[in-house]
């Protein structure tokens, strides 16, 4: 999920243990879920099985029960966002299709900790154009990370973003960020996917942020669907997302939600 509100970001030894293990268990569900998606399968049923797994590994979903903006409480554990879909999309009886792209949004909580993450991938065989988009985007992840140190800015990380996304021909969404993570599943700071670097929060050790790109193949504007809670491109072009929460190191970032041991998606 992308958001941004009050909290601390910088975390204790113990506090990061918790969030290490939040981590693994989204790290782990993504990669059932990665197995589980093709042709044919509803969205409902992987919302099922991701609620199942993660409460099997002795965690909650982060997002079920969720109030943001809309009236509505989030309803689900996953969000899955189809095509033209940027985020929080409601699982239900939709049922995949080959060609499509899907991105799924994962959150979890262990002993009050949260981790988040997304990916974006096709169903079965997808365009050119499609499965550009999403390598793209996992990308642009990865040039916001290698941004992410001790003593850098948000700033790096939007600018760094943004270039890589923008000189490929995409747009960065602007009204859904990144942002702080921990006892809240949104903290601050914002990490906007756009801005300019040596600006915004400086990044200290063992903050936990959340840096989540949003890309698109036409413009960036988004509209909110009537169920209060799914975000589209409002130009219906494809939209990819990926997301990972790290913790900021003196000399770069670890990455809570990759399997331990295997570098990013
Ligand atoms: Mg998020
Ligand atoms: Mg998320």
């Amino acid at each position: 999920m992308a958001g941004g509100k009050g909290g601390v970001t910088v975390k204790s030894a113990r506090e990061l243990e918790f969030m290490r293990r939040a981590g693994q268990v989204v790290a782990q569900v993504k990669a059932e879920l990665r197995e589980a998606i093709r042709p044919g399968i509803t969205t409902g049923e992987l919302d099922r099985l991701a609620e199942v797994r993660i409460r099997k590994l002795g965690a909650t979903p982060s997002f079920k029960g969720y109030k943001g903006v809309s009236s509505m409480p989030f309803p689900s554990t996953i969000c899955v966002s189809i095509n033209e879909e940027i985020v929080h999309g409601i699982p239900g009886d939709r049922i995949l299709k080959e060609g499509d792209i899907v991105s799924v949004d994962v959150g979890a909580v262990v002993e009050g900790f949260h981790g988040d993450s997304a990916f974006t991938m096709s169903v079965g065989d997808a365009s050119e154009e499609a499965d550009r988009l999403i390598e793209s985007t996992r990308k642009a992840l990865s040039a916001g990370i290698s941004q992410a140190k001790a003593g850098s800015r948000v700033g790096d990380i939007s600018a760094a973003v943004q270039s890589y996304a923008e000189g490929l021909g995409y747009s960065v969404v602007r009204q859904y960020v990144g942002h702080g993570i921990g006892r809240a599943l949104h903290e601050e700071p914002q990490v906007p996917n756009y801005g300019v670097a040596g600006r915004g929060p400086l990044l200290r050790e063992s903050m936990t942020i959340a840096i989540e790109p949003m890309l698109n193949t036409g413009g960036w504007e988004t509209v909110q669907l009537e169920d209060g809670w799914t975000v589209s491109t409002a130009d219906g072009s494809l939209s990819a997302h990926f997301e990972d929460t790290i913790v900021i190191t003196k000399n770069g970032a670890e990455v809570l939600t990759a399997l331990s041991g295997v570098e990013g998606e």
